[in-house]
């Protein structure tokens, strides 16, 4: 038997368990948090500060307007009380109140379209909410299918280690030690290739017939002279 058999098998596993591993990584990123309700929440919070703004706004422009009313009261008071002394005092006192009257009519218009903003900043904040609601639905539904998965990946990812174990009982440690070298620094993490038609499946390098005769039933592992990697005959 080739002596590269066993660590073709171990391969096998690793290559396996590497990619249960990453999908186990991304299926608990995206149990951790979605993008979706991720996004939806940011532009909620927008929307919440941007209603929390105008509200703001609307509430010292109503303040503005008590305080012109109560202006426009206490001089048509002065007015009206007859307290009035010259005509000039009246004639400034009654176009005052004009002028107040004026800004004050302003001042409502600005006032109406500012609430009308606020009614409107409030229904984007209604929009916003519902759209973290069904992102976080949909999250949840596709969560239920997300741990199903991890939990078979889990499964597999224990058996594949336990089957791992079992493997490296019956190798030489100084061929594991090659083995774990050369899968660290070879590309996909493949340390051990098989041959098609007597060459390197890696490289495409034909050994020569010392070494495919050791690769074969050698005592030692035959290394590939192009890539380096472990040949096994298949
Ligand atoms: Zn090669």
């Amino acid at each position: 038997m080739s002596k590269a058999e066993p660590l073709y098998r171990l391969q096998l596993l690793d290559i396996d368990l590497d990619k249960a591993r990453r999908q186990l990584n991304e299926i608990e990123d995206a149990l951790n948090s979605n993008p979706a309700v991720n996004h939806a929440r940011t532009e909620l919070a927008a929307a919440q500060l941007a209603q929390h703004k105008q509200s703001i706004e609307v509430k010292s422009l109503e303040l503005e307007a008590r305080s012109m009313d109560d202006r426009i009261k206490a001089d048509e008071d002065r007015l009206y009380k007859g307290n009035i002394r010259t005509p000039k005092e009246l004639v400034d006192l009654q176009h005052e109140i004009e002028i107040l009257k004026r800004n004050r009519g302003a001042h409502e218009d600005n006032l109406l379209n500012m609430m009308l903003a606020l009614d409107e900043a409030a229904e984007v904040v209604q929009r916003c909410q519902a759209a973290v609601d069904e992102a976080t639905r949909h999250w949840q539904e596709d969560s239920v299918l997300l741990r199903e998965t991890r939990s078979q990946l889990r499964d597999r990812i224990s058996a594949n280690e336990e089957r791992r174990e079992a493997i490296c009982i019956a190798i030489p440690r100084a061929d594991l030690a090659t083995y774990t070298g050369l899968r660290a620094r070879k590309a996909g993490g493949v340390a051990v290739s098989s041959m098609k038609n007597d060459a390197c499946s890696q490289c495409g390098e034909s050994p020569s017939s010392v070494l495919l005769q050791q690769a074969r039933t050698g005592g030692n592992l035959a290394l590939c002279n192009g890539c380096g990697r472990i040949l096994f005959p298949g």
